[in-house]
């Protein structure tokens, strides 16, 4: 389940979807306070993460591996382990990435990083974003004009997700997220660590699975920093990519406390939201942030099209352009006719990756774009 080695170059996609279209005119604005305004004083010093920082400790127990219902979440073991530990660390190091610019908090953004990337793109710069083909499950990855990269997920296959790695030429990764800790978002995390991310975020909850294990093992091996999603920002480059947390309140279900990401670069926006549900993004709706208020050119389907994710008063607020549906043969019935149909209606453009395989857009800082499928 290693890596191979990954070529240099990138293949290039055939243009059979492409298309290019003009920027949405609605601009985000400087995110609002909301919950986030209390510890952004916090972000700053490292000092008070404690509470926020503890669930971030990866659990793991149970050898049930692979279920995708994840309602098990962080359960069925008591006392202290190494595990723990690393809880701790996380928050001395989240604290140190925040005090050296790496990441901040989602209004104590006024200063420019003093370590990590640039933020002034070159003209013509693109952000590129791959909805990777790894079947059914997500895998996103982004990489900035400057070639920092991201992945957001890893799908339910090591190999296919290794595969996908070499394909598009990733020899390393700055950032890697877990949305939540199912097996079809997760397992192809463990291969993709050995590609050494210097950050990873997820949503505090761990996982109880042999996966979850592999992949807290395989990060551990590379000393990738554990933090818990909380707003922050964090700069891939001269993309910005807002964290966001799960809303207060949500029950111990995986799903539920999914992470969300809002990428910017410029004009260009992204939104992705992991298998969240509409709890969530109910939760998410009325804290009325900027950051997820659309309209957005590119949206990932929540949930692979479940009939439980996507709403209308969600698309109506998220506003999306296109719509892409990370999926593949499954026996959930993903995407659900209810969901195909609200995308129809909101007038996006809808992509699967089950048909059309790799769906890659490349955003342009002036709001243009370009989109291709692998067929
Ligand atoms: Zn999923």
């Amino acid at each position: 389940m290693s890596p191979r080695a990954p070529r240099k170059e990138a293949p290039t996609p055939s243009r059979a979807g492409t298309t290019k279209t003009a920027a949405p005119k609605a601009t985000p604005t400087k995110a609002s306070a909301t919950a986030a305004s209390t510890k952004a004083a916090a972000a700053k010093t490292g000092s008070t993460r404690a509470s926020s920082t503890k669930a971030s400790t990866p659990k793991a127990s149970s050898a049930k591996a692979g279920a995708r219902t994840g309602r098990r979440a962080g359960k069925g073991r008591s006392g202290p382990s190494s595990s723990d530990l690393l809880g701790v660390l996380v928050l001395v190091v989240t604290g140190s990435l925040a005090a050296c610019g790496w990441i901040r908090n989602q209004d104590g953004g006024s200063d420019a990083p003093t370590s990590g990337p640039a933020t002034t793109a070159p003209a013509g710069a693109q952000v590129t974003i791959r909805f990777l083909d790894v079947g059914q499950g997500d895998a996103i990855l982004i990489r900035s004009p400057e070639g920092k990269t991201a992945l957001i997920d890893g799908g339910r296959s090591a190999e296919r997700l290794s595969d996908q790695l070499e394909k598009y030429g990733v020899t390393r990764l700055d950032l890697m997220i877990a949305t939540h800790a199912d097996a079809d978002h997760i397992a192809g995390l463990v291969p993709a660590a050995a590609l050494k991310p210097r950050l990873f975020i997820n949503n505090g909850m761990g996982g109880t699975t042999q996966t979850w294990e592999r992949l807290v093992k395989a990060l551990q091996g590379v000393d990738a920093t554990f933090t818990k999603a909380s707003n922050q920002t964090v700069n891939l480059g001269s993309v910005k990519l807002r964290v966001i947390a799960p809303p207060p309140g949500m029950p111990d279900d995986q799903n539920l406390n999914s992470v969300g990401l809002a990428v910017q670069f410029g004009e260009f926006r992204a939104l992705l939201t992991g298998d969240s549900e509409s709890p969530e993004t109910e939760g998410w709706m009325a804290q009325e942030r900027a950051d997820l208020r659309g309209p957005f050119q590119v949206y990932k389907s929540i949930h692979h099209g479940a009939a439980n994710g996507d709403t209308v008063g969600w698309l109506a607020s998220v506003r999306p352009q296109n719509v892409v549906i990370s999926v593949g043969q499954n026996s959930y019935g993903h995407p659900t006719d209810s969901a195909l149909r609200l995308y129809r209606q909101s007038g996006a453009r809808v992509y699967r990756t089950d048909r059309q395989g790799t769906v890659t857009f490349q955003g342009r800082a002036d709001g243009t774009y370009t989109a291709d499928t692998d067929r």
